[in-house]
């Protein structure tokens, strides 16, 4: 087969396998007339799809722009002492961070946590010879302990959309990757709504999250749709109003430091 026909017949196959793999148009029934759309947006690509278009790369606000002193009436989670306010764990302690025990447990806060604001910093391992993936300084933040904003050394780092830090894991792309290079700090402002169900276990109200990375918003009060974890996009599970914090491990090394929430009113 000439080479232009061979060109041409692999273009054709990976079309049909992306329209395949997209499948049939979504069930949008469940939900609410007015967040169809939305909806619709979220299930246009396929979770972890590898052609969907990656976040542009752009500046990061200078670290000295940044405000990482809490607010009145913010509840200390960490600031570089104790751990105190989390779980006992394997985590430690380093200098003014904690850092994760590769392949160990989840650091897990003692109290349980709506709607809030989330201000932390978090730092990823540099090295001469780190690899494209989601093995590159990968944690995340669980919100009630299944809404992950995802964590992931994105600098210069070649993975699928949803999945670079700043992400809705598994259905939001970052906006744009205001990443800064691995062995830098970055900053995280999270403002993340709570689900409301009803007292049958209905969803009345989906979360939202608005994530600011390095001063660079790249996620405005997104709809979630359901909880990330992985392997696929799965729906609501009705579950209490306040749920504890979990920060991930998945079994690299990462350090988080200035850890502190505002709850907020529903
Ligand atoms: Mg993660």
């Amino acid at each position: 087969m000439p080479p232009i026909c061979r060109f041409l017949a692999a273009l054709v196959f990976t079309s049909l396998f992306h329209a395949s793999a997209r499948g049939a148009e979504p069930d949008l029934s469940a939900w609410p007339e007015t967040l169809r759309e939305e909806v619709a947006g979220i299930l246009r690509w396929p979770f972890n799809d590898r052609t969907r278009p990656l976040p542009l790369v752009v500046a990061p606000l200078p670290a000295d722009q940044l405000v990482s002193t809490p607010p009145p009436g913010a509840i200390t989670l960490f600031n570089g002492k104790d751990l105190s306010a989390w779980q006992p764990s394997s985590w430690r302690i380093v200098g003014d961070a904690v850092e994760i025990t590769p392949g160990k447990d989840y650091l897990v806060t003692r109290d349980s946590f709506g709607s809030c604001r989330l201000h932390l910093e978090w730092w990823t391992p540099p090295g001469p010879d780190l690899k494209n993936g989601q093995n590159r300084g990968n944690s995340g933040i669980f919100f009630m302990g299944q809404y992950e904003v995802q964590v992931l050394d994105s600098y210069q780092n070649i993975t699928y959309a949803d999945g670079q830090a700043g992400a809705v894991y598994g259905q939001h792309p970052p906006g744009v990757n205001p990443a800064r290079p691995p062995g830098e700090w970055q900053s995280y402002d999270i403002e993340f709504i709570r689900p409301v169900f009803d007292a049958d276990g209905r969803l009345v109200r989906p979360a939202r999250l608005t994530v600011d990375f390095n001063g660079v918003r790249v996620q405005d009060r997104v709809l979630v749709f359901g909880p990330t974890n992985p392997p696929a996009r799965r729906p609501y599970r009705a579950h209490a109003v306040a749920l504890p914090l979990q920060l991930q491990n998945h079994r690299e090394v990462v350090r988080f430091r200035n850890i502190w929430i505002v709850p907020l009113a529903d």
